[in-house]
């Protein structure tokens, strides 16, 4: 079965050099579209990237991954929101066009986050004046 997965890997020092991509393609026959990529300014590596291909072989390419020390996180996507920074103003949720901040309960009317809709566009960051989302790119 074909699927396609989001993946936020980061990379410790030692291995931003390592051509992983290459080996994802080359030796696991799938499919990489690459959304962000940083290395810092220390040397560590971070990757969004979509990854399309067999069920088994996305599975058995994150273990070899995972083999080099590489963090993997099938969720999160780089993107977080400080709960506790947050007032709900609601300024986000016109600039997040996947619907990923949204309000789910009109009583409330408080402002929820579901990391599984966000692509990493990085709006809500530019445009929270609270500083309560933030992204590691
Ligand atoms: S813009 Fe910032 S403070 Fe306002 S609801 Fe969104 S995350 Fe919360
Ligand atoms: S990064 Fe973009 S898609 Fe993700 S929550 Fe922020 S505005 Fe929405």
């Amino acid at each position: 079965m074909i699927i396609t997965q989001k993946y936020f890997l980061h990379f410790p020092v030692c291995e931003t050099n390592t051509p992983i991509i290459y080996k994802l393609v080359k030796d696991y026959d799938l499919e990489v579209n690459i959304f962000r990529a940083l290395v810092s300014s220390e040397g560590e590596g971070y990757l969004v990237l979509d990854v399309k291909g067999e069920a088994g072989s996305i599975k058995k390419a994150m273990e070899y991954i995972e083999s080099f020390g590489v963090t993997i996180n099938s969720v999160k996507n780089g993107v977080v929101r400080d709960e506790s920074l947050c007032n709900h103003c609601g300024n986000c949720i016109s600039h997040c066009k996947t619907g990923a901040l949204h309000i789910a309960d009109l009583k409330t009317r408080k402002i929820v986050f579901d990391d599984k809709l966000c692509i990493a566009c990085g709006k809500c960051v530019d445009n929270c004046p609270m500083k309560a989302c933030s992204t590691v790119f």
